[in-house]
């Protein structure tokens, strides 16, 4: 068996490897590489093997770096199966839908000014169709029910990092790779704990954050619940940038905990994104995935609602939350105020020193949030100046990633691993994380962009 590391290899988007054995070809994860623009075009668009010799797809979780590329490996030839656990399945089909749009949009806006320049247009990575085609090919497992490809056999455990996410492991003839996919935190919100796999002669392992350490879980609640306590005695607004899919649901859990153990004062709360909406109705499909405490609220209701809690899907009823002069949280999309009904809230609280802004992820290099974050005013939001007086506050503790000591704690959990192959991480975390595991006596490369083991 050989593995051949093609994607998120010394970066952290566009996770894919191909893992070839006799004549089967399989690929673990398919993900969307993100960055510059002519960068990303030429990477998702041109695979190093024929799409059409690929038997199946393996895909860790439904987060678009490790999904986002299927619809194009789909369109050009791919005709096997996509295996995935149930809850992977319903949020890949949300998100590969959203991501068709994005790219529509992108397409439409790029070509406005191409054909300003006289330039041809240029068509979008893939269609809704793409990904609807891409959505037919996914077949649910559920974790631990073993599965048959070519002569592998498969397994899902729970990776514990977002709803349905997965830690592959593939068997053939006594030989085993593990592929941990993203890896997340013991004490997570709503989903169980990261499972620990069986022994491995290979571990791909993630190393997002292989050289830091996270602030445990409690301290964010603690945080979140002394800003919204302060800013609703001053009368402000508390608004948090949140992804869609699984932060949203992290934030709505802790908020419906904190008012249920009266750490928080009852103030509406609402859920600004259809998306979200969505997400947050996957969720509830899925309780099969749910970690004992979750389980126990949801047996007393709804664990992402409540009485103060309503989801907002219209824009009518979005722009009405502006006319508000009570005290409430909105928390809504994008994570980095790059887009979405953030801004649009941003607008209207920016200039208002009694008011909250609450980042719940890590905010990239030249983003708006980022410069919130860093204390930049004034801030141009819809191509206006606008002077920054709301309070920022930044919470670190729901990363969905292990940092580096659970990733080294887990890699003990197992009973053997033969040889550990870094990704999913900048090349500096990678090499400081491979240092690390190094000096514990386990082999650990961080291998290059088309690299091949031999398992
Ligand atoms: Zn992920
Ligand atoms: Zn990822």
């Amino acid at each position: 068996m050989t593995v051949t590391f093609l994607g998120a290899v010394r970066t952290v988007t566009g996770s894919m490897h191909l893992v070839e054995t006799g004549d089967t070809r399989l690929l673990l994860d398919c993900g969307l590489f993100q960055g510059r623009r002519a960068d990303a075009r030429r990477i998702n668009s041109e695979f190093p093997f024929p799409p059409s010799s690929i038997d199946a797809v393996l895909l860790s979780h439904a987060h678009l770096d490790h999904c986002g590329n299927l619809p194009t490996l789909v369109r050009q030839g791919f005709g096997g199966k996509i295996l995935c656990t149930p809850a992977t399945r319903d949020l890949a089909a949300l998100i590969l839908r959203d991501s068709a749009e994005i790219q529509h949009q992108d397409v439409n806006f790029a070509n406005k000014a191409r054909a300003r320049q006289g330039q041809p247009p240029l068509q979008p990575l893939y269609t809704i169709d793409d990904a609807e085609q891409a959505i037919r090919r996914l077949r649910p497992v559920p974790y631990h029910q073993t599965f048959q490809v070519g002569p592998a056999t498969g397994v899902f455990y729970d990776a514990g990092h977002i709803l349905g996410s997965a830690v592959t492991v593939l068997t053939v003839e006594g030989r085993t790779i593990v592929f941990s996919g993203d890896l997340g935190r013991t004490a997570a919100p709503i989903i169980r704990d990261p499972e620990f796999p069986p022994a491995a002669d290979l571990l791909i392992m993630e190393a997002t954050y292989g050289d830091r350490r996270h602030e445990p879980f409690e301290r964010g609640g603690r945080k979140l619940a002394d800003v919204v306590r302060g800013t609703v005695r001053r009368g402000g607004t508390i608004l948090i940038p949140a992804f869609a899919v699984g932060r949203t649901q992290d934030i709505t859990y802790t908020l419906h905990r904190l008012q249920d153990g009266g750490k928080i004062p009852a103030v509406p709360t609402f859920v600004d994104s259809p998306m979200a909406t969505d997400a947050t109705a996957i969720f509830r499909q899925h309780p099969e995935v749910f970690d004992a405490e979750t389980l126990a609220r949801l047996s007393r209701g709804d664990p992402f609602g409540g009485r103060d809690i309503r989801y907002v899907r219209s824009v009518e009823e979005s722009k009405e939350l502006n006319a508000r002069h009570d005290p409430f949280i909105v928390v809504a999309t994008s994570g980095m105020c790059e887009s979405g009904r953030i801004l649009h809230h941003l607008r209207h609280h920016v200039g208002d020193p009694q008011s909250s802004l609450v980042f719940v992820a890590f905010q990239a290099a030249d983003t708006l949030g980022r410069r919130l974050v860093d204390g930049v005013t004034p801030v141009r939001i819809f191509d206006e100046s606008y002077e920054v007086r709301l309070q920022v506050h930044r919470i670190e503790s729901y990363s969905a990633h292990a940092d580096r000591d659970e990733l080294v704690a887990w890699v003990g959990r197992m009973p053997r691993v033969g040889q550990i192959c870094l990704v999913h991480g900048e090349e500096q975390q990678c090499m400081a994380l491979a240092r690390h595991l190094g000096r514990r006596g386990i082999k650990t490369i961080v291998p290059q962009r088309g690299q091949r083991v031999t398992v």
